[in-house]
């Protein structure tokens, strides 16, 4: 860990006239894990978007990979700086249908990356490998479980080779005797040092591999710390109360 990859100062969002991000301040190091959890509605999924701008944010500045970005104002260029650096993991897998999970990891690197087709199936089939899918490489989501389907959003980013992969309640969705397969593959990425953030409520994994934690409250992060502070003895009674409703 060495230099912040990512560095977020007062980024606020708005949908309409309600303000869902109020200055966010954030500083991340390269390779570092973060784990963000927060009540529902808080704003934890709406500040990954504002990151790789699937929404706009309307005030801050954001350096991220070495780029600074007025957050009033991206650029198009800034949009694809972004996106080519960051990757995301969705709750729902958002896989496309029609596609097998082999096309699911190669469209972005067909589409997005300009990457020849031959090329790009190494690629693929590097990562679903690494996340036990190759085998179902011809298999469409409507015959997969929750868990395959995660494992093949997964492959599809890693196989982007972004410098930051975010996910967003990876396991939220699944069976519960699901979830415990996918944070084994999540730690095993986390291992090899690519930087993470995480919005999830796993808190025996979020000990286990956070770096750091953050505590989102109705748009603010209203603590941060180590998995020994937030966790193990947090001081902040906001925080407090939000993990006794928790059940772990
Ligand atoms: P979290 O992920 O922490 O549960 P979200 O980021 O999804 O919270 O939502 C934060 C707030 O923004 C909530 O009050 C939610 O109702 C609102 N919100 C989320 N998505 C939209 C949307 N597409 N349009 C309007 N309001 C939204
Ligand atoms: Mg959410």
């Amino acid at each position: 860990m060495s230099e912040p990859i990512l560095s977020i100062k007062n980024l606020h969002m708005k949908y309409g006239s309600n303000e869902v991000l109020k200055g966010i301040d954030l500083e991340i190091k390269n390779g570092e894990i973060v784990i963000l959890m927060g009540a529902s509605g808080s704003g934890k999924s709406t500040l990954l978007r504002c990151i790789n701008h699937l929404e706009k944010t309307t005030e801050g500045t954001m350096t991220i990979c070495g780029r600074t970005i007025n957050l009033h104002k991206w650029k198009k260029d800034d949009i694809a700086f972004t996106r080519n650096n960051t990757s995301m993991v969705f709750q729902n897998y958002n896989l496309f249908l029609h596609k097998t999970a082999l096309e699911n990891v190669m469209e972005g690197l067909t589409q997005v990356k300009r990457i020849p087709k031959n090329e790009a199936y190494e690629i693929a089939c590097h990562y679903l490998e690494k996340t036990g899918m190759l085998e179902f490489k011809d298999h469409y989501p409507s015959m997969m479980s929750g868990g395959q389907q995660q494992r093949v959003g997964i492959a599809r980013s890693l196989a982007m080779r972004p410098q930051i992969i975010m996910f967003d309640e990876p396991t939220a969705a699944l069976d519960p005797e699901l979830v415990g397969e996918i944070l084994n593959l999540m730690k095993q990425v986390a291992k090899e040092g690519i930087t993470m953030i995480v919005v999830t409520h796993q808190v025996s994994f979020a000990r286990d591999v956070a770096d750091t934690i953050a505590i989102l409250d109705k748009g603010v992060i209203s603590d941060i710390g180590d998995a020994e502070s937030i966790i193990n003895n947090p001081d902040n009674p906001n925080t407090r109360r939000f993990l006794n409703l928790l059940d772990y």
